[in-house]
Formats: structure tokens, C-alpha cells, sequence
């Protein structure tokens, strides 16, 4: 079932619906340096884990506090690695990633080569002329 989300005034707001994002067309960055899927926090959404089922094997689930049964709740995934941070489905030799066709929205967004660039500058991850 999709989820239709409605802002706090009841209107529908496409920047928040998961299914819309979807049918943006995919980022595709030239560099193909990898340093977004080593050096960035991979949070994604259950609705990636959706479409995408080794989220759930190799990500670490993120659970809402216990309900009132004591259940928890995944709300998302984070895709580091616990040895070098790097997101699991990263090929470490080629630098390419093992889910291209089903990666997350997150990562079907990230501009390597424009916006999320400044991102990877700012946090330090990689020098302006690299
Ligand atoms: S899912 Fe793929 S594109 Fe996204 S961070 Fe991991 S390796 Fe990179």
C-alpha cells in the first residue's frame, strides 16, 4: 500500500513522497571516486529495505523505542560497515555499488559531482580540487 503524506495542512507535498522521489530520474556522477559511499552516514529508509531486501540482511537496523508489547520497530538502516565505515554494498576493488539497480532514493539523489560535492568539501572528506 502507498502512503499518501500530507503536510500540517492536510496538502500533499511531493519533496516528502517516497513513491515520487522514485520516479525522479537517478543522479549519475562522473567521478566515480566512491568517497560518498566510504566517508558519509548511509541512513536509509524501510521503504529502500522494501525494494531492496539485503538492506535487511546487511544493514543495522535503526527501532523505534518498545511499544507497549515490547516490540521494536525497524524505522531505517544504516549501511556502514562496523570495520572501515564504508556502506556493505560497496565493492571496495572497483568502487561500484553491488545494488546500482535498487540502491536507496538517498543514494539515487546524491549529486557526487554538484551539490553533494560542497557536502563532501564541507565535512572534510575531500579537499575543493580534488
Ligand atoms: S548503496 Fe550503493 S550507492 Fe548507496 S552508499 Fe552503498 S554503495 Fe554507495
Amino acid at each position: 500500500m502507498v502512503t499518501i503524506p500530507l503536510d500540517e495542512f492536510g496538502e500533499y507535498d511531493p519533496e516528502e513522497c517516497y513513491q515520487c522521489l522514485l520516479q525522479h530520474p537517478a543522479v549519475t556522477s562522473e567521478c566515480r571516486c566512491g568517497l560518498c559511499c566510504r566517508g558519509l552516514l548511509i541512513e536509509v529508509l524501510t521503504e529502500d529495505a522494501e525494494r531492496e531486501p539485503r538492506i535487511k540482511e546487511l544493514g543495522s537496523p535503526l527501532l523505534t523505542p518498545p511499544d507497549e508489547s515490547g516490540h521494536r520497530h525497524p524505522v531505517g538502516y544504516i549501511l556502514n560497515s562496523r570495520e572501515d565505515m564504508a556502506c556493505v554494498f560497496l565493492d571496495r576493488a572497483t568502487n561500484l555499488c553491488t545494488i546500482h539497480e535498487t540502491r536507496p532514493l538517498l543514494c539515487r539523489l546524491f549529486d557526487c559531482d554538484g551539490e553533494g560535492r560542497e557536502q563532501l568539501i564541507e565535512l572534510g572528506i575531500i579537499q575543493r580540487d580534488e
